[in-house]
């Protein structure tokens, strides 16, 4: 692997040219380099690169990192515990794993307490795996409506998912379609204040490219960035 900045570029080029074969434009698609396991020193590279976005997948190394990283978009991409919001309503500017009312309920609250409205996507699980969070997409659609009639503070933004890994990343692709047309239907819907439907959030260090081909706005790659993680550090 070449440096991060090397690394950065190189993702820049691909998802560039995906996008332009699907007839879009580059600007269409955000990259959020995916900085878990990674200490600030490593983070503010990226950012120096051009990154403008990051996304953590734990509360806890948000909370380590925030004070030691450079001004950027902080994405909040795991698993979200309720009892955990509190810790990051201030930090965070996107949340993608809303998955249950229980957990936008409580961001609406915090959200309201900390005077701000707090943008989500709604994580979905086209490939329907029980190892992965998310949900289908009617009670994505029941979801959305709960939001809108209930949380004041929130607004939602799009969907997100996690495609299953496989050796083939054209294995994703009809997840990623699947999803891409429920966006589409929501974001057809009509914008409202608080129903913004921008962000498709689809695509990681395997299957990016598929991911943009298939209608992604923001991509989330960590490993072709930064190399293999080492979860024991
Ligand atoms: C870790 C992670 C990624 C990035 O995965 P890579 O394969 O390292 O690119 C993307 N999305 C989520 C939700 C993650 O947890």
């Amino acid at each position: 692997m070449g440096s991060i900045k090397e690394n950065i570029d190189k993702v820049i080029s691909i998802m560039d040219e995906a996008a332009q074969q699907a007839g879009r434009r580059p600007c269409e698609v955000v990259l959020c380099a995916v900085t878990k396991t990674r200490g600030p020193d490593e983070i503010n590279e990226a950012i120096r690169a051009g990154v403008t976005d990051i996304g953590e997948n734990k509360v806890q190394e948000i909370l380590d990192k925030y004070d030691f990283v450079d001004p950027v978009r902080w994405h909040m991409i795991g698993h979200l515990q309720t009892n955990k919001v509190k810790y990051i309503i201030d930090k965070v500017d996107l949340v993608h794993s809303v998955d249950s009312v229980r957990l936008a309920e409580e961001i609406d609250r915090r959200a309201k307490q900390y005077g701000k409205v707090m943008d989500v996507l709604i994580q979905v699980n086209p490939a329907k795996e029980e190892s992965k969070f998310g949900i289908g997409a009617e009670e994505a659609d029941a979801l959305i409506n709960h939001i809108l009639e209930n949380c004041a503070n929130i607004r939602v933004k799009g969907l997100m998912c996690m495609a299953p890994f496989t050796e083939n990343p054209e294995d994703a692709a009809s997840y990623f379609a699947e999803t891409r047309e429920l966006y589409e239907k929501h974001a057809k819907a009509g914008r409202q204040e608080r129903l913004d439907f921008s962000v498709l959030s689809m695509g990681m260090s395997n299957d990016y490219a598929v991911a943009v081909r298939e209608g992604s706005s923001l991509i989330r790659v960590g490993t072709a960035i930064f190399g293999e993680r080492d979860y024991k550090k």
